[in-house]
């Protein structure tokens, strides 16, 4: 299948690298014309490029998503250029270091600034170019943190426990997808969310393509392995196509059955 997002305009945060970046690459493959939107330029140029040279088309613009002045700039930037916005996923996060109780205040405010606030500001900032536009598509970026907890064990295997700051923030993002396809449907503007398990991707590969969290796949999983951003990916793409046109307020896993290992 191809073309399935032809002429539309997509946003996509932390479309730079990892899950942002194989998303971008797919939405520009089906014919959307993609701004990614991150802070590291390089890599934000490098990817823009290479869209580009695979004969799509996108543009990245430098914004830190936790910044509200930032994206309204970056907002309009892309109104500027396009004339519209169709889709918009919500990709740009991650965690931080901190051991709870031990996570310092500066951990917790920019690991909710990001992955929550964020969310919430480029929602805010798309929503009326989505109305004047006779609707849009909204793509959430949670976690399987939201909703499942961890173990001394998952501690003694790979030694180090997560942040609460990530787990509070993805849950949070949950429940603001929940609540925007509420608001959104009378606009005709699907929300949605995606929460993977582990995927690898530079904030995971620990090298060789192994993952930061391998030695917990077989007792957390149903299937092996990890999984690839195009996993993800691939999903986005079914959220913000026709094809998923009855669906919102949805949160759906990509994690090889974590749920349901018992
Ligand atoms: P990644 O390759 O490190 O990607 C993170 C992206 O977020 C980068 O593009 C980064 O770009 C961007 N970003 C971070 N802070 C930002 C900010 N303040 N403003 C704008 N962009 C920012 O890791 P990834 O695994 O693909 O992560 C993508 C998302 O998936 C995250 O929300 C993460 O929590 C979620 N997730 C990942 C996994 C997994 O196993 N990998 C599992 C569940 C959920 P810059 O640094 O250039 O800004």
């Amino acid at each position: 299948m191809a073309d399935r997002l032809a002429d539309q305009v997509a946003i996509v945060t932390g479309g730079n690298s990892g899950i942002g970046e194989g998303t971008a690459r797919l939405f520009a493959k089906e014919g959307a014309k993609v701004a990614l939107l991150a802070r590291r330029e390089e890599e934000g140029y490098a990817v823009e490029q290479s869209i580009r040279d695979g004969g799509g088309e996108a543009l990245f613009v430098r914004c830190d998503v936790s910044d509200r002045e930032q994206v309204d700039a970056a907002v309009q930037r892309v109104m500027d250029e396009y004339g519209r916005i169709d889709v918009l996923f919500n990709n740009a996060g991650g965690g931080d270091r901190g051991n709870f109780p031990n996570e310092e205040d500066d951990g917790w405010n920019r690991v909710i600034s990001v992955n929550l606030t964020g969310t919430f500001y480029m929602c805010r900032a798309v929503w009326p170019h989505m109305i004047a536009g006779g609707g849009g598509k909204i793509v959430n970026m949670s976690s399987v943190a939201a909703v499942r907890g961890f173990s001394k064990k998952m501690y003694d295997l790979v030694g180090r426990y997560p942040s609460a700051s990530y787990y509070a923030a993805k849950a949070g993002v949950d429940a603001f997808t929940r609540y925007a396809a509420s608001m959104g449907g009378q606009h005709n503007i699907r929300v949605n969310c995606v929460r993977p398990g582990q995927i690898i991707t530079p904030l995971t590969d620990v090298g060789g393509g192994h993952h930061s969290l391998e030695a917990m796949f077989d007792f957390i999983q149903i299937l092996d392995g990890a999984g690839y951003p195009e996993d993800v990916a691939n999903l986005v793409l079914f959220l913000v196509s026709e094809e998923s046109r009855f669906i919102t307020g949805e949160i759906v896993n990509v994690d090889g059955g974590m749920p349901g290992k018992l």
